[in-house]
């Protein structure tokens, strides 16, 4: 299977044939969030239906995954490249799960 068909958030293999930085970015945020652990939590919710999945792995992460808000934050540091609202999806996962 090609990449282009893994799913919506595969790297295109177009990206990887370009030699583009395809790593996801894992590292926290400036407000030390998990921002790619948010993220992936809130689709199991949102994107395939299975909200019990992700308030568990929800649960898992570090505790400042529900007390430092991305409301509060005056600026989102983290630019996704393919076009991810970051803050958008960290709000919702924890209006979800938070
Ligand atoms: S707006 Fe949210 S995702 Fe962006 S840096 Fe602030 S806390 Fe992190």
């Amino acid at each position: 299977m090609s990449t282009d068909e893994a799913g919506p958030l595969s790297v295109p293999d177009s990206d990887v044939e370009a030699g583009r930085d395809t790593e996801p970015d894992t590292a926290p945020d400036a407000e030390g969030l998990p921002v790619a652990d948010l993220i992936r939590v809130v689709m199991y919710a949102d994107g395939y239906g299975q909200f019990t999945l992700g308030r568990e792995s929800f649960r898992e992460l570090p505790e400042n995954a529900e007390t430092a808000r991305c409301g509060d934050c005056p600026v989102c540091t983290v630019k996704c490249p393919y076009g991810v609202r970051v803050a958008e999806r960290v709000s919702r996962a924890q209006e979800l799960f938070a």
